[in-house]
């Protein structure tokens, strides 16, 4: 069914504003980036602020300012004291897999080539992240150009792949709490410690990919912090900038930092950069972010706003063919079913939602609800209202 394309031309907050003059709800937060609205005019001004000095500079053999300061104060909020930039979520998950597997070459256990990912997991786009992931519809069709994952599905299954593949095993990839692209999943409490307790026990490296998780979604700074979990690796993106600018970044322990040092022929460099690496643009969009977090207390202000999500979302559990509702922090979720995906119920939920005046995507029959942090408790209603009369106007 072909319709109408909405074409964005500005925003305010949580509004989203296209070139008819039509305004709508950023219910997804533009692709699950948005934290504290658009032009929040801190972020906005950071970014001119900047303009007025540097947009951008190489960062091979050069630093910048706001990257400097970036790292730090990434630091300090996520206890891995390196950061390794690049531009997007897809990205960082390369440069942890790429990263990883030198690690355990200088550390003269070459051999140790494999990566552990979970079913249905989502790292990005790229070969590397698509390798890593496990949805069939977006990953099957790359099948020739991939690498071989070991595939696990709990806790049960890591050990044992761990027991017998341990020295061939580079690292263990995970979304911390939830798997956003497989539809909203959340994990049983308490794996991501398990995870965390067998990299330790049979010393391989965790990554964590929190491009979704990440900067406050799931209730916390980071997902990790909920079950005391610091990885070896930590992957950022979508939230970094507060939605404003491409920008990810890798963060790593000091130990996996060590291994890279050394004389120039010994070159054991990790060779990897892009051209807008730390662009400075991007990193004071960053910087302001995260200064938004601690003068507006948004955790605190989230707080509130997360249990009325919770308490709309109870009220679309009552609707028919509503099958499942599940909440993450501020990500909510409402599973229609059961239909076949050719149905497309989920698009035609969120095609209704839209002439109720709500932006969202669907993933399958799977509504998300992830709105951005400003939201108000009278937009989040609307937003609320919108998913579920859509459902009932779709699935009767
Ligand atoms: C979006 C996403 C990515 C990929 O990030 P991009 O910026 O789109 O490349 C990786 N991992 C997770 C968990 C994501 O949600």
């Amino acid at each position: 069914m072909a319709e109408d394309p909405v074409i964005i031309a500005s925003a305010e907050g949580a509004v989203l504003r296209d070139t008819e003059g039509r305004e709508y709800l950023d219910a997804n937060s533009s692709i699950w980036t948005n934290l504290h609205g658009h032009r929040h005019p801190r972020i906005t001004a950071a970014i001119k602020d900047q303009l007025d000095r540097i947009a951008h500079s190489s960062f091979l053999g050069l630093s910048n300012v706001p990257a400097i300061e970036l790292a730090e104060k990434l630091a300090a909020l996520t206890g891995l004291p390196r950061v390794f930039y690049s531009d997007d979520g897809s990205t960082a998950i390369e440069v942890a897999i790429k990263m990883s597997l030198q690690y355990w070459r200088h550390r003269r256990q070459a051999g140790r080539t494999k990566f552990v990912a979970f079913a249905d997991a989502y790292h990005g786009d790229t070969l590397g992240a698509v390798s890593m992931g496990g949805i069939d519809l977006f990953h099957a069709a790359f099948k020739p150009l991939l690498f071989e994952v070991l595939r696990v599905r709990d806790v049960a299954s890591l050990q044992k792949v761990l027991r017998e593949q341990h020295d061939s095993i580079a690292g263990v990839c995970i979304e911390p709490l939830i798997q956003g692209a497989a539809g909203m999943r959340l994990w049983p409490r308490g794996l991501l410690a398990d995870v965390r307790q067998l990299c330790d026990y049979f010393d391989t490296l965790m990554i964590a990919d929190e491009v979704m998780t990440g900067f406050g979604r799931t209730g916390t700074m980071f997902a990790c912090e909920q079950e005391k979990v610091v990885p070896d690796l930590m992957a950022v993106a979508k939230g970094l900038t507060g939605g404003y600018l491409p920008l990810a970044a890798t963060m790593a322990t000091e130990q996996i930092f060590n291994v890279f040092l050394g004389e120039y022929e010994e070159f054991k460099t990790f060779f990897h950069g892009h051209s807008y690496t730390g662009n400075q643009l991007g990193c004071a969009a960053a910087l302001a972010n995260l200064q938004v977090f601690e003068d507006e207390r948004t955790l605190e202000n989230l707080k509130s706003k997360i249990a009325n999500l919770k308490q709309g979302l109870e009220q679309c559990r009552q609707l028919s063919h509503v099958v499942d509702v599940r909440q993450c922090g501020f990500i909510g979720a409402v599973e229609i079913g059961p239909y076949r995906i050719e149905e497309q119920m989920g698009i035609k939920v969120c095609r209704e939602m839209r002439q109720r005046g709500v932006l969202t995507r669907p993933i399958g029959n799977v509504i998300v609800l992830m709105p951005p942090y400003c939201v108000t408790t009278e937009q989040l209603e609307r937003m609320v209202t919108a998913l579920a009369e859509s459902v009932r106007a779709v699935c009767g």
